[in-house]
């Protein structure tokens, strides 16, 4: 057997980048007969040992603990209205760091980015905030100072992948050895980033018109790409359509604060709606809590109860509308719904 860490899967074929090469490799029954779930099954940067088969086909016998992943629910095989089991698919794995990219011009969102990061914490990778196409927002500075604010601890670097600009700030994370992942909306420069690192045309950057339905043309179907510094990037097909799942750890981790205030209300099951001695309630009052950051948590919150559990979701839904609605009470315009 010989170690080895998948660089890519078409259907059940994977390939393994070894001590030997490259080798392609199919799964070994045992796994078909033990794996519980899709997600003992290997993926984009799993680490396996295979028996090597000079002359026929070599066989992915053992995966190897994670120390990093991103999942995404998989509602595929599920009739609508029949939730019950959302499976997790893990789509990528054991990377050092999350590059949340994000583009300085049309898209900027803050609420985005707080988002990602809530995903990064939670999946084992340190997050790093990507500002692209600085080339096009000569006044970065507000928007750069909004997302320090926001996340003081995660550092912030503005780059331009077509004039360079900031490129050789984002060395210090591809070291020889580390793994990256972007995570980012479609069009906010992640083919051009990577081109860009690569120093060659990997992934084919889209026009603005011709975003197809399948996603993008890549020039290769390689989801790990080795850059010249011989750190590594993950870029699968699933890395691009992450929804939540089971967040609740990462959302602790960006909502420390809030969680906090949940300790010092009077009352253990406190809702922060109406109950006497709610800290929650205490804070925004006073100013403590901004309104905008517990509205983020809310909806956050909002959003892992509908993946984790649907019929959850729609019981707890009013409860949180009505929260949602009193947090913006007297809030000049109001808030609808
Ligand atoms: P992806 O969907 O995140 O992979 O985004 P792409 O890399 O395909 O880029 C989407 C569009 O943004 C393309 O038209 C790129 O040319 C453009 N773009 C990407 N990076 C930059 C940049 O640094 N500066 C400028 N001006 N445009 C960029
Ligand atoms: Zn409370």
């Amino acid at each position: 057997m010989i170690p080895g860490r998948v660089t890519e899967i078409q259907r059940d074929q994977y390939t393994v980048i070894t001590e030997q090469g490259e080798v392609t490799a199919v799964l070994k029954g045992a796994f078909y007969h033990t794996a519980g779930t899709r997600e003992d099954f290997p993926c984009v940067g799993d680490f396996v040992f295979i028996h090597y088969n000079e002359n026929g086909a070599s066989r992915i016998a053992k995966l190897l603990p994670r120390h990093s992943k991103f999942s995404r629910a998989d509602y595929s095989g599920h009739a609508a209205g029949h939730v019950k089991t959302i499976l997790e698919q893990v789509v990528a794995t054991n990377f050092d760091y999350v590059f949340i990219v994000s583009s300085l011009n049309w898209d900027f969102k803050v609420s985005r980015i707080v988002r990602y990061l809530t995903q990064a914490r939670q999946s084992g990778g340190q997050p790093v905030v990507i500002l692209t196409k600085a080339d096009l927002a000569p006044d970065f500075g507000a928007q750069l100072a909004e997302v320090q604010r926001t996340a003081p601890d995660v550092p912030v670097h503005v780059v331009s992948s077509h004039t360079g600009s900031g490129l050789e700030g984002l060395s210090e994370y591809l070291q020889l050895g580390k793994t990256v992942v972007f995570l980012g909306m479609s069009g906010v420069g992640k083919s051009s980033l990577l081109n860009a690192l690569m120093n060659q045309e990997v992934m084919t950057v889209k026009g603005i018109r011709e975003v197809d339905s399948r996603g993008r043309h890549t020039t290769t179907h390689r989801q790990l790409f080795m850059l010249p510094s011989g750190a590594m990037v993950i870029d699968t097909p699933g890395m691009r359509e992450l929804g939540l799942f089971g967040a609740d750890d990462g959302i602790s981790a960006g909502f420390n604060d809030v969680e906090e205030l949940f300790t010092q209300c009077r009352f253990n099951d406190c809702s922060h709606q109406t109950e006497p001695g709610c800290a929650v309630r205490a804070a925004l009052a006073n100013g403590l809590l901004a309104r905008e950051h517990w509205k983020r948590y809310l909806v956050q919150k909002r959003e892992n109860k509908f993946v984790d559990d649907k019929s959850g979701y729609l019981m707890d839904k009013r409860a949180w509308q009505k929260s949602i609605a009193l947090t913006h009470k007297g809030k000049k315009g109001g808030y609808k719904k």
